[in-house]
């Protein structure tokens, strides 16, 4: 293919969000990787983890030769496994476990009993803790450490699920901090500089220094450096995030480790802290993992899906990554399909909403909820007070998402039960009368009486009330009344 492509779509058709498709069993065909180029992908990642050289070498070759042959740039990516534990080799391919079954973790190659699951490291159980978690196939198999030998390590199962070999193991508690660039990853790694793929990915990085270390071997082994990806999976990788992500030339957010090495509930602000770090940073960065889990076995993803893969495309990404989705599932091209059909509206809705902001915004109300979370924000406030009627003032200034919480009285029993859906927002009633017409100053009084009452808040906490469309007179005229803010 000569340097520049013959297809460019014209811009009203260029989806921006890159796809990237992890070549498997499934998809390692030329028909298969020209038509996931056809309806998408715009790189081709081939793991490491799985497969051998001579399998990774043809696959190279297919990628360029459909690349040639549409005339459209395909990067390939050599994700390296890193010092991953892995499941070893299941005599039937599979093993069902069942919750309160006790099995044997035992270094791969020793005599399979009854029970024993083969582990690819060989002193796992030196390094694992009485009482630990150990977590197989990225979680969905939990298993807790309950006794030891040299070299077993005795585990009682805490649910049931099949185990296929393979499948990667995860000990966050473990008790050693493995290289996260192996021996097998310079064997791997030599390889794929020889065959000029054009990104590598490391696994299990650490630190900014792991990434000097890839970045020493690639630079005496090439002349021509392919990127080097830091895949953000390990907690020290998240706690070093700004240096690994300075030291890294793209970044992948790796939520299938990510998730099981640290608490679940904290994946979603992890990817929105990493990605909003690489774009600050100007460092490409792919959202990796379960984006479309539910198609490996259907045609159509869930509706959460899909609001995941937008919501990483709002979050900043710029790449979008598909695992066994396209490696081993039954609708690789409908994956692809999918991920472009949710980016192009996600980044459509994108920019729609910027060029309202940059019209000044759409809104007119904004002046008084605005002023109201600033003050608050500036003057340290912890709450926000305000009467509401019918509840519109309340959620206007909830949905400037202030840092104080919001005290809505009402005198309305169904307006306060209405507003408990609202966020920052907590309603509460008051007999006395909260329409606009009222007495401001007997109002506040009252309100702060009921506030010091219930400990909702200290004396001496800083409270900004906000009150809307009090009527009053000014010079003689009917005027309204936009802002009455009081820090107290
Ligand atoms: C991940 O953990 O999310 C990931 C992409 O890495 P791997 O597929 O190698 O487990």
């Amino acid at each position: 293919m000569s340097s520049t492509s013959k297809i460019f779509a014209p811009s009203a058709k260029r989806r921006r969000t890159k796809i990237i498709c992890t070549l498997g069993p499934v998809s390692t065909s030329f028909e298969m990787v020209s038509r996931l180029a056809r309806v998408g992908m715009n790189c081709a990642r081939l793991n490491f983890s799985h497969g051998s050289l001579e399998d990774h070498l043809k696959s190279i070759k297919t990628v360029r030769r459909v690349s040639d042959d549409l005339g459209r740039f395909i990067a390939v990516m050599q994700d390296l496994p890193g010092p991953k534990i892995r499941v070893g080799q299941i005599p039937s391919g599979k093993m069902l476990l069942k919750r309160g079954q006790i099995v044997s973790l035992i270094p791969d190659g020793e005599a399979l009993e009854k029970d024993a699951i083969p582990v690819h490291q060989l002193n796992l159980a030196k390094y694992v803790p009485l009482g630990a978690l150990v977590f197989l196939a990225d979680g969905t198999i939990r298993l807790e450490a309950i006794g030891k030998t040299s070299s077993q390590l005795k585990c009682r199962c805490l649910n049931s699920g099949t185990l296929l070999s393979g499948k990667g193991i995860n000990v966050p508690k473990i008790q050693k901090s493995f290289h996260s660039f192996t021996d097998l990853d310079k064997q791997y790694l030599k390889f794929g500089l020889e065959n000029r793929v054009d990104l590598v990915a490391i696994s299990f990085v650490r630190s900014a220094q792991d990434m000097e270390n890839v970045r020493k071997f690639v630079n005496s082994n090439s002349s021509d450096p392919p990127w080097i990806i830091s895949k953000i999976e390990r907690r020290e990788a998240v706690e070093n995030a700004f240096t690994v992500i300075k030291a890294s030339d793209a970044v992948m957010v790796a939520r299938g480790d990510l998730g099981v090495e640290n608490p679940m509930e904290q994946v979603p602000v992890m990817q929105k802290m990493i990605i909003s770090e690489c774009n600050r940073e100007a460092k490409p960065v792919i959202t990796a993992t379960q984006m479309l889990e539910s198609m490996v076995g259907n045609p159509r993803p869930t509706r959460a899906e899909t609001t995941d893969v937008a919501n990483a495309v709002f979050d900043g990404t710029d790449a979008l990554m598909l695992s066994e989705e396209t490696a081993v599932g039954s609708y690789p091209i409908e994956c692809v399909k999918v991920l472009d059909r949710v980016a192009r509206v996600a980044e459509k809705w994108i920019q729609s909403e910027s060029s309202t902001e940059s019209n000044g915004g759409r809104r007119k109300d904004k002046g008084l909820s605005q002023a109201t979370s600033q003050l608050a924000s500036q003057t340290g406030s912890k709450f926000i007070v305000c009467s509401t009627k019918n509840g519109t003032l309340a959620k206007q200034i909830a949905r400037e998402r202030p840092i104080a919480e919001i005290i809505a009285f009402t005198k309305s029993r169904s307006i306060a039960n209405r507003l408990e859906i609202v966020r920052d927002l907590f309603p509460l009633v008051t007999a006395e009368e909260t329409s606009p017409e009222a007495s401001m100053k007997a109002l506040e009084a009252s309100i702060s009486k009921i506030i010091l009452r219930n400990h909702i808040a200290n004396s001496g906490d800083k409270i900004v009330f906000a009150r809307n469309n009090v009527e009053y007179q000014v010079d003689g005229k009917k005027s309204e009344l936009l802002l009455s803010l009081e820090v107290q």
